[in-house]
């Protein structure tokens, strides 16, 4: 007998109620064709759930995650929010901070029939989410930046060998299953002890992965690289505010951000969301790329295929991916990839791609 996997839909603001819903129609689309069953729980975040909840990341939204076995998470636009939600945590921050969602996986893969900087790139950064100079999400500094006096201030960086150890290990199972190369991005010329450790502890993990190859780069060449040949490169493993910058440069360099997915993923759960925010500038317009979201879902089901060992849903995920792929090499795309098709369309384009029969 299948298991009915459970999964959240959380639209969110600005392009979300677009994007989000395009996505959950393909994913459902590609899962009826793998013969897996879905049940969608749809829950309040962002704007709406300020005005129904008086919180953008109602109790009642965290506490149904729990029980599921990932989710959709659609940008939000905090700076629109009232204070004090504001000033708060965003709702992004506070799911990543409440599941402890350690890992940040970005991958950049460039799209025939796309325009791009580099054509033939196929990489993924994973990001260290938990540490470094990132003061909100630091487990130890607590705030993590301050200003002792006027005209002063300090921000504080952690790196341990428990986070960094287990997003290694990540980064090494991803390398494993691609081509086989890792790459440790740091700054242990200046920051000599908390990247330097960074470092280090990467290089004894990979010992247990002889398999792999790995190369070490300081953050700065590694961007001189990155634009000279970004082909060359699979998997980067960094620590949390290189691997925020280092994505956008190589998101950007294959791409564009319209196209640009992610996971943030702990041992137990993962929370599909595109890189780009929420895009109030031309919400509720039709014009929005769903790409990005579209593949954040097929990124989630290859997490789930892992995770549960079933090839079933290594099948949605590759679904999905090609339905996107396909659709975009006959020539039907949204206008910031250089089409004219609307959200509605290309998603319908996508549905019809990955129909079961096909
Ligand atoms: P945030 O701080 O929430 O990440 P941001 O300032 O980085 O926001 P985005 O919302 O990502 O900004 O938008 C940046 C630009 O990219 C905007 O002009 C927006 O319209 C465009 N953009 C972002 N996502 C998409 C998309 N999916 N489709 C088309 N254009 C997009
Ligand atoms: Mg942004």
């Amino acid at each position: 007998m299948s298991t009915t996997y459970r999964l959240g839909v959380l639209e969110g603001d600005g392009i979300g109620p677009e994007i989000v819903p395009a996505s959950v129609e393909i994913t459902t689309a590609a899962a009826t064709a793998a013969g897996v069953a879905i049940d969608w729980v749809t829950l309040p975040l962002g704007a709406d759930a300020i005005a129904s909840h008086g919180t953008p990341t109602p109790g009642e939204t965290t506490r149904a995650l729990a029980g599921l076995d990932g989710w959709f998470l659609g940008p939000h636009d905090s700076v629109a929010y009232p204070e004090p939600h504001r000033s708060a945590l965003n709702p992004s921050g506070t799911l990543r901070k409440h599941f402890a969602l350690f890992a940040n996986i970005r991958p950049a893969k460039s799209f025939p029939g796309a325009e791009a900087v580099c054509r033939n790139a196929d990489l993924v950064i994973v990001r260290e989410n938990t540490e470094g100079f990132y003061a909100d999400r630091n487990t130890y500094a607590g705030t993590g930046e301050f200003s002792p006096v006027e005209g002063v201030a300090i921000a504080m960086g952690i790196i341990t060998r428990e986070a960094t150890e287990r997003v290694a290990r990540v980064a090494f199972d991803l390398a494993r299953s691609r081509r086989k190369k890792l790459t440790i991005v740091h700054k242990a010329n200046v920051l000599k002890l908390t990247t330097g450790l960074f470092r280090s502890v990467c290089q004894e993990v990979a010992r247990e992965y002889p398999d792999v190859a790995v190369d070490d780069f300081h953050i700065d060449a590694m961007t001189v690289h990155l634009v000279r040949r970004a082909q060359d490169f699979d998997v980067i493993v960094t620590e949390n505010m290189f691997g925020d910058i280092l994505s956008d440069l190589a998101g950007e360099i294959s791409g564009s951000l319209g196209t640009a997915p992610s996971i943030n993923a702990s041992a137990d759960t993962a929370m599909a969301q595109a890189a780009h925010g929420s895009a109030p500038d031309i919400a509720g317009r039709d014009v929005a790329n769903p790409v990005a979201m579209i593949l954040s879902g097929a990124m989630l089901f290859e997490w789930l295929a892992a995770r549960h060992e079933d090839p079933a849903l290594a099948a949605v995920a590759r679904g999905i991916e090609k339905g996107v792929a396909d659709v975009i090499a006959a020539g039907t795309s949204t206008r910031d990839l250089g089409g004219s098709a609307s959200t509605t369309e290309f998603t319908a384009a996508v549905v019809e791609a990955v129909r079961p029969g096909r």
